[in-house]
């Protein structure tokens, strides 16, 4: 069979009494120790009624146990759904009505609401999971008959649905199989050479690919082990990495760590690994981090629908700004946005992926998926890219998120790059909005620093020398802080929804 679990399972074996996870709290499970507790956990599922194909809704706080949970799920055939947990009720009552799962697992706190809206959608069971290894699932897996056999799965069975983070829109259902999670873990564990010897700082959350998939199902692979944060705390972060070996962040987790007086080559000196993802990394991030610690940070590109696709280099130059090279298995194009026809190297264009990552489609809603995914299995990311003259990608930005000015396209980062060089400002989003002469109005909204006046003038000024009169903003906006999702993601349509009628 070809179930996932079946993989991991052996390695689990094999490592015995080595760390699996540990916690700063004492807590602690090795290999042995998870995969007997995910035995117990797999017959409560079982006991519930949990059966191969069924999907397990999970909306808990980070713990060891959520993990077990999603080995529990795997073991069983089961289809492990984990959900933001930053989403409201009435978020999760779309979720539920949409996945109709089995069995909705909720934060002991959440246990009232979760049953509510667990009737009105229909959804069987509830239990709960909370962070101490407490709650009715884990009293449930010590009254029940271990499930110690792993169920047979083809490749292309669901081994989970992941929604994406909801950056440019409602977030869908990605379908990932156990071809999916399996092939790219094991790429990954090659491409950044993962041994049983590495220690994970894992301050990431659970509930998305990053976290879930690149952090932990790498962890599995190698057999190796991670320390679980419940988020980033820099004063933590410091703490532990004398410890660790490998680091996986966002970009706001390195742009924290340069500002701090602590990042030092002494306080890395155990590291072996930074790897970044899930948002732009700016090439000036990338540069500051290696003056002041000695790593190049490794930027990666991924996303839910296709776990990981591009990476940097592990040896070899890793090039501030871009995303690497596809990793082994992977295929890429950079193609025209209507006729998907490839374009010459250089060229700004839609970047398309295939490979044995590459998801299976959206979770009912065929529509989408056959928009998304073309008949020659190439799935189109949505993203804009260019590969340079090493071939290494750069990623240009969301085609959503793309400016169409009086018929020139107009890339935001671009213009963005340079807003953020003058001085005064935090950061800037760059947005297109509706404008009656040039269809979208190229427009600027700009935190500024704190102790910082800048003039609306101030900006425009500043960019009329520095960028073609067709990129420069129209107007700029001034505000306290750009609208951020849990993942760190500037939602740019939350920005065009405020700013809709400023040209009107
Ligand atoms: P939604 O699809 O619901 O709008 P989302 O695209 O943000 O949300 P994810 O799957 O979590 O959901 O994120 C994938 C996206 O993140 C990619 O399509 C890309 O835009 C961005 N991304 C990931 N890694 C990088 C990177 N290294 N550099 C730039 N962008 C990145
Ligand atoms: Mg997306």
């Amino acid at each position: 069979s070809q179930n996932l679990f079946e993989t991991f399972a052996a390695r689990m074996q094999e490592r015995g009494d080595a760390d699996f996870i540990t916690t700063r709290d004492g807590r602690r499970y090795s290999h042995a120790a998870a995969l007997a507790a995910s035995a117990r956990l797999a017959g409560a599922l079982a006991a519930l009624g949990v059966a191969p194909g069924d999907r397990v809704a999970v909306q808990v706080d980070k713990s060891p146990e959520a993990i077990l949970l999603y080995l529990a799920c795997l073991r069983i055939g089961g289809v492990y759904l984990p959900l933001n947990t930053g989403y409201t009720a009435d978020e999760i009552r779309y979720f539920l009505a949409d996945a109709e799962p089995a069995l909705f697992v909720c934060r002991p706190a959440a246990l009232e609401q979760a049953r509510a809206v667990a009737s009105e959608t229909g959804c069987p069971a509830v239990e709960t999971l909370g962070t101490d290894g407490d709650g009715s699932l884990m009293e449930a897996a010590e009254r029940a008959t271990p499930h110690d056999t792993i169920e047979p799965r083809q490749e292309n069975d669901l081994a989970a649905i992941l929604y994406t983070s909801g950056t440019t829109g409602r977030s869908k259902g990605a379908m990932l199989t156990h071809r999916n999670l399996g092939s790219n873990a094991a790429t990954l564990v090659e491409a950044w050479r993962f041994t049983a010897e590495d220690r994970l700082i894992h301050a990431l959350p659970i509930f998305h690919t990053h976290g879930l998939f690149v952090g932990c199902n790498v962890t599995l692979m190698a057999g190796s082990s991670m320390l679980f944060l419940p988020s980033f705390d820099a004063d933590v972060i410091f703490e532990e990495l004398p410890r660790g070996s490998v680091m996986m962040g966002v970009p706001t987790f390195y742009t924290r760590l340069i500002q701090d007086p602590r990042l030092t080559p002494e306080v890395t000196a155990n590291m072996r690994l930074f790897v970044s993802g899930s948002a732009p990394l700016t090439a000036e991030t990338h540069r500051e981090f290696e003056q002041k610690s000695g790593h190049a940070i490794l930027e990666r590109y991924g996303m839910t629908e296709t776990n990981m696709n591009l990476s940097n280099p592990y040896d070899g130059e890793r090039r501030a700004g871009t995303v690497g090279m596809p990793l082994p298995g992977v295929e890429y194009r950079i193609t025209d946005r209507e006729t998907h026809e490839p374009l010459p190297n250089g060229e700004i264009g839609m970047l398309e992926i295939r490979g044995p990552n590459v998801f299976i489609g959206y979770w009912r809603m065929p529509e989408k998926t056959r928009e998304e995914l073309l008949e020659d299995g190439f799935f189109v990311t949505g993203d804009l890219a260019m590969v340079d003259e090493r071939g290494y990608v750069h990623i240009v930005g969301r085609d959503k998120d793309m400016v169409i000015s009086g018929g020139y396209n107009v890339y935001p980062k671009e213009v963005e790059q340079v807003i953020d060089e003058l001085e005064g400002v935090k950061e800037s989003a760059v947005i297109g909005v509706p404008h009656p002469d040039f269809g979208e109005g190229v427009t600027a909204v700009v935190v500024p620093e704190a102790d910082a006046r800048l003039a609306e003038r101030d900006v425009i000024d500043f960019l009329k020398d520095r960028l073609a009169k067709y990129k420069q903003p129209k107007r700029v906006l001034f505000v306290d802080a750009l609208p951020y999702n849990t993942m760190g993601k500037v939602q740019k349509n939350e920005l065009r929804k405020i700013y809709q009628d400023i040209y009107r």
